[in-house]
């Protein structure tokens, strides 16, 4: 089934003379939505390959990586260990409540650890007592991750000049970059502080993947709204009334920050008239509840989280 692509209808839009569609990928999978699907999808064919017992991963405390390898193990039946980053704290939040209803095996990383979690040595030291491990990075970045996200836009139906995407790792917006295969432009957002790191990051999935390099792509480091997972009153308003006006519901942390981004550059004139932009819903709305719980906000509602 091909992802909805949701197409908005704006005064904005209408006077820029633009168009703007939301493809739906937090619609694509119920328990591991959005990117994080695309992302494991071959990484769990592998792993199967490999007759692995246990996926292992890391992740902050409310990782949308750490909720979906939980629910990916679960549905596949491998057990998962996840390594938290800093000191567990009780009761769990909803992400790793989550994990563990899922059974996931917690294990917390003091955050001096917890940068060494790319070290194969340290890697090495955290699997010895684990039978048929797979390890996934942080994030679940790597170069099946890459494929996996190629599909977002081999699978796209509709005729498109630019596709807006959040970033963290990077690995998704790779995997477009890849997938688009040099045609149209593309636009990286990331979620966090200082994102311009990103461009040496993706330029090498890029070609670790592709086997060459493209330049039809950019980033918007601007719109962190003070860093990842920050936020401010003017985004929780925006993402408030993007859901009065289209009734789809963004995350704080990634899609959030996209779409307000992607709406003010049509505001500042920054694409030409007749351009056709689909911006990429990457799913994250898992977060919501810890987010609602740690700032004390009411909305979204039990309702809305739940459709
Ligand atoms: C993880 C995530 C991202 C970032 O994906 P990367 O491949 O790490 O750049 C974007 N949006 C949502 C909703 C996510 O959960």
């Amino acid at each position: 089934m091909a992802t909805p692509l949701q197409y908005l209808s704006h005064p904005l839009l209408t006077q820029k003379l633009v168009t703007l569609a939301v493809l739906r990928e937090d619609l694509l999978h119920p328990t591991i939505p959005g990117n994080k699907w695309r992302k494991l999808k071959y990484n769990l064919q592998e792993a199967r390959t490999q007759n692995v017992e246990t996926l292992v991963t890391f992740g902050g405390a409310f990782s949308n990586h750490i909720s979906a390898v939980a629910s990916a193990g679960q549905e596949f039946g491998f057990s998962t260990i996840g390594y938290i980053r800093g000191e567990e704290t009780l009761p769990l939040n909803p992400t790793l409540q989550h994990a563990t209803s899922c059974g996931m095996q917690l294990r917390y990383l003091s955050r001096e650890d917890y940068r060494l979690k790319d070290d194969s040595a340290f890697q090495a030291q955290l699997l010895t007592h684990i039978p048929h491990p797979y390890l996934l990075p942080e994030g679940g970045t790597n170069l099946l991750a890459v494929k996996g996200c190629t599909e977002i836009v081999t699978e796209l139906q509709e005729s498109w000049d630019v596709l807006c995407v959040a970033s963290g790792t990077g690995g998704t917006l790779a995997g477009i970059i890849a997938g688009a295969g040099g045609e149209g432009h593309i636009i990286g957002f990331p979620a966090l502080k200082g994102g311009e790191f990103l461009h040496a990051e993706v330029t090498q999935l890029v070609q670790a993947y592709a086997g060459q390099a493209y330049d039809n792509w950019q980033l918007q480091t601007e719109y962190h709204f003070g860093g990842y997972a920050k936020h401010t009153p003017e985004l929780l308003t925006f993402i408030q009334d993007f859901y009065e006006q289209h009734q789809i519901l963004l995350d704080p942390v990634y899609t959030g920050k996209l779409l307000f981004g992607v709406f003010d550059l049509i505001e500042k004139d920054y694409f030409t008239e007749g351009t056709r932009i689909i911006a990429i819903h990457t799913g994250g709305l898992q977060g919501w509840t810890g987010f609602k719980q740690r700032y004390g906000v009411g909305w979204p509602t039990e309702e809305m989280l739940s459709v």
